[in-house]
């Protein structure tokens, strides 16, 4: 690793820590020729695969901003927005695998965003799952309902176990 101030070609590392329960290593490096020190992080790189096969690497960013644009309007601040999309992260960082199918990102937002506001996870979820009636929204609106009936405890258990079905994932 070059080091950032005099651009040495090599450093050496002199302590290794673990960080975000073992997600990422910390490393304190030293430079040879100059004795400055610096830190690197080392994460495992999280790639997307898309449904055309197109591989990208994940990013918190463009969760935040396709969750952002459904809120429109609605009220939810930014500090939840970043929150959810933590939340994101972390669940498919818990997985393991290094590569994961778009397709489980916009799965992993879909709990959390409906625990966030509803009207936002209808047009979120509309998009994910391509809603082209108005049959697909009553489904998706039935399951809500059901879903609220529970958390009120007045639900039975069929309300739980479509909840389940939408794809909850915490
Ligand atoms: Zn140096």
């Amino acid at each position: 690793m070059r080091c950032p101030y005099c651009r040495h070609a090599d450093s050496r590392v002199v302590d290794s820590r673990e960080a975000d329960d073992g997600q990422l290593i910390r490393r304190r490096r030293s430079c040879p020729e100059c004795g400055k020190r610096f830190t690197t992080v080392e994460e495992a790189v999280l790639a997307v695969v898309k449904r055309s096969g197109v591989t990208e690497p994940f990013s918190r960013i463009k969760i935040i901003g396709g969750v952002r644009k459904a809120c429109q309007g609605r009220p939810v601040d930014e500090d939840s927005i970043a929150l959810l999309a933590q939340k994101v992260e972390e669940t498919i960082r818990a997985k393991g695998a290094a590569e994961i199918p778009s397709h489980d990102v916009g799965l992993a937002i879909l709990g959390p965003l409906r625990d966030l506001d509803e009207v936002a996870y209808l047009r979120f979820a509309s998009v994910y799952r391509s809603f082209d009636s108005l049959a697909d929204f009553e489904r998706e609106i039935e399951t809500l309902r059901a879903a609220a009936r529970a958390r009120e405890g007045a639900g039975d258990g069929d309300g739980v176990a479509a909840a389940g079905a939408a794809g909850r994932t915490n």
